[in-house]
């Protein structure tokens, strides 16, 4: 699958609105697709196996999205191709108080993952410049009164591309993907989740209201990525309105991003070469259990 259409690494000439929601890059639903996506998963499982072994880089996958955007199938269906001892998933939410106590990318930190690992991010410190933007929420947060001015949005910008450059120069990969949802395939898919009862645990009044400011979220999204893609820690933009395409886009990059690692299984030097040799040597040698 050709990435380069999805991969957003800079600012210029990239606009949500000439991103289609429903593109499916010419696949159709069904045994092919699946096919693609069982592929994919067997891709990630190799992979992720010498990502572990090789125990240098990690791998640090955000997740944003509209609400009913499919962060959560996405993830399920990523993390079914992933061993889960490598793997550590972490939603963030409306802040705690201690949370509030702290600079917005404080909570993030215990959550990046460890050498060897991957760490999905449901949410992250996007939200920070995004419904804090969209609600003014900065005053709430704690955050001072003369450090709250115009200028606070594309400080938090630079701040998160210089966040992200530290990470990525330390080993830990980072790649972020907006789900990109349609206003009306959003209207259905909430009201699935209200006609249908196994469903309504998935139903927020609050993702009813979060809809009204539909336009602003979107051209939010749209400076946000604008301002923190780079070629160091791009973002993608997945078509979202069709589940099966978006998984099978979010296996296809998470794939491809662990392929362009320089991965290797650790090659043992002369003396645990002699190590393993004396205990093949001792395990043969002992008697068989009669
Ligand atoms: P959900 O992902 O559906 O469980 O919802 C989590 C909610 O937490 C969403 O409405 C987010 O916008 C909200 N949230 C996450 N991070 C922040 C933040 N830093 N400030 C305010 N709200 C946040
Ligand atoms: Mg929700």
């Amino acid at each position: 699958m050709d990435l380069s259409k999805y991969r957003i690494t800079q600012a210029k000439g990239n606009h949500l609105k000439d991103h289609e929601t429903d593109d499916a890059a010419g696949l159709r639903k069904g045994k092919e697709a699946d096919a693609l996506l069982a592929a994919n998963i067997e891709r990630l499982r190799e992979r992720q196996e010498v990502l572990f072994a090789h125990n240098k880089y990690g791998v640090l996958l955000i997740l944003q999205a509209m609400d009913a955007a499919g962060k959560d199938g996405a993830i399920k269906h990523v993390m079914s191709g992933l061993n889960p001892q490598g793997v550590q998933v972490k939603s963030f939410k409306v802040p705690t108080a201690d949370e509030t106590d702290h600079d917005y990318l404080w909570r993030a930190q215990a959550h990046l993952p460890a050498r060897g690992n991957i760490a999905i991010f449901n949410r992250s410190y996007y939200e920070d410049v995004v419904v804090v933007r969209l609600h003014n929420l900065l005053g709430a947060q704690n955050m001072p009164a003369e450090l709250s001015d115009g200028d606070v949005w594309d400080d938090r910008h630079r701040q998160i591309r210089d966040y992200e450059r530290y990470l990525v120069e330390n080993g830990i990969l980072v790649v972020k993907i907006f789900l990109h949802l349609s206003a009306e395939e959003q209207r259905e898919r909430l009201l699935k989740r209200i006609h249908d009862p196994a469903k309504h645990w998935k139903f927020s009044a609050g993702d009813v209201e979060e809809r009204q400011h539909w336009d602003k979220y979107q051209d939010i999204y749209e400076e946000t990525i604008r301002s923190t893609a780079t070629e160091y820690a791009p973002w993608y933009i997945v078509p979202a309105d069709r589940k099966w395409f978006a998984r099978l886009l979010v296996s296809e990059i998470v794939a491809d991003t662990l392929e362009r690692l320089p991965l290797s299984y650790p090659e043992l030097d002369d003396k645990q070469n002699a190590v393993l040799e004396e205990c093949r040597r001792i395990l043969e040698e002992e008697s068989e259990p009669s």
